[in-house]
């Protein structure tokens, strides 16, 4: 056995991880990236290996005028076969515009905020107006045979008001799995989350959402997002999501970062013997191709100094 594996009692963990960059991130990038770009990045992405991309939203134009070429986006794209390509749907009219294009995706994702000042914020709608829509739109997408993911924002803390309770959070969560949600993600939208509370949510949420996938989706925006990562692991979290090149990830307050960085995570499972099924050298070529179609540096931590690499009698 090598130094660096952890395989208690012989049993290999293996996660998954969604990479979120060219939605989460791109999205949040105050310069506008060029379609061909975006489409050169996700296809060095997939050939990092993840089975889960996600790649383009359906919100209004006017709205996030970044993602606004989502559908020449999901056309110009080539990665492998079996890497599932998402899109984010924020109501019923962008599902309709989503489904117009049905055979370019294969998960979509339907979110809410936790926080009723997030949400009326965010999309200038209750969470009850919004989790009414969620039943029908549910039900289009169970319909079409595809998978329904949901996210639930603002799970560990809103900026506006502060502490959210588990109870109400994972309430929302069973409302989704009800009307067919097949995987959950507990987004921690402006970096409120610590390791301890991390680590109670994710044993709470797994003992109540029986046979619903839970993913942690983490901002590292007061530097705890690798940390809370491993808090979730720990209490049996194995799928997880995460932005190339630290991108994007809802920066508030401004200039703060935002999602934990896809290569960071990735080095810190690999190093512990966790299975991603990452090429982590070709995510850190993704990330540092992004920082230079961005004209600027990335702060993901690998960028700059690359995997691990251990002396050969130490590997
Ligand atoms: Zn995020």
């Amino acid at each position: 056995m090598s130094l660096n594996d952890n395989t208690t009692d012989g049993e290999v963990r293996r996660v998954r991880i969604r990479e979120v960059g060219p939605r989460d991130g791109f999205q949040n990038e105050p310069e506008t990236i060029a379609t061909p770009d975006k489409i050169r990045l996700i296809n060095a992405l997939g050939r990092a290996g993840f089975d889960r991309i996600e790649v383009a939203s359906f919100v209004r134009p006017d709205v996030i005028p970044q993602l606004s070429d989502g559908v020449e986006v999901l056309r110009g794209i080539d990665v492998p076969e079996d890497t599932a390509r998402m899109v984010l749907v924020p109501n019923s009219r962008g599902l309709d515009n989503a489904l117009a294009v049905r055979e370019l995706f294969e998960e979509v994702a339907l979110f809410v905020s936790a926080s009723q000042t997030h949400n009326q914020r965010n999309i200038n709608r209750s969470v009850e107006e919004t989790m009414a829509d969620v039943k029908e739109m549910g039900g289009r997408i169970v319909a079409e045979e595809l998978t329904f993911c949901a996210v639930i924002a603002t799970s560990f803390g809103c900026p506006y008001e502060g502490k959210v309770s588990m109870d109400r959070v994972l309430g929302l969560a069973e409302d989704f799995a009800a009307v067919g949600a097949t995987e959950i993600g507990f987004g921690d939208t402006t970096g409120m989350a610590n390791p301890a509370y991390a680590a109670r949510f994710f044993r709470t949420a797994l003992e109540r959402l029986p046979g619903v996938e839970v993913t942690a989706h983490f901002h590292n925006t007061r530097g705890q997002g690798l940390a809370n990562a491993y808090a979730a692991l720990e209490a049996g979290c194995t799928s997880f999501e995460s932005s190339f090149g630290e991108l994007g990830g809802c920066p508030v307050p401004a200039g703060s970062t935002g999602n934990i960085a896809t290569e960071d995570l990735v080095s810190m499972f690999h190093e512990m013997g966790v299975r991603t099924g990452l090429d982590l050298d070709q995510v850190i070529v993704a990330a540092r191709q992004a920082q230079a179609v961005l004209g600027r540096k990335l702060t993901s931590h690998s960028i700059v100094a690359g995997p691990v690499l251990w002396p050969p009698d130490r590997r």
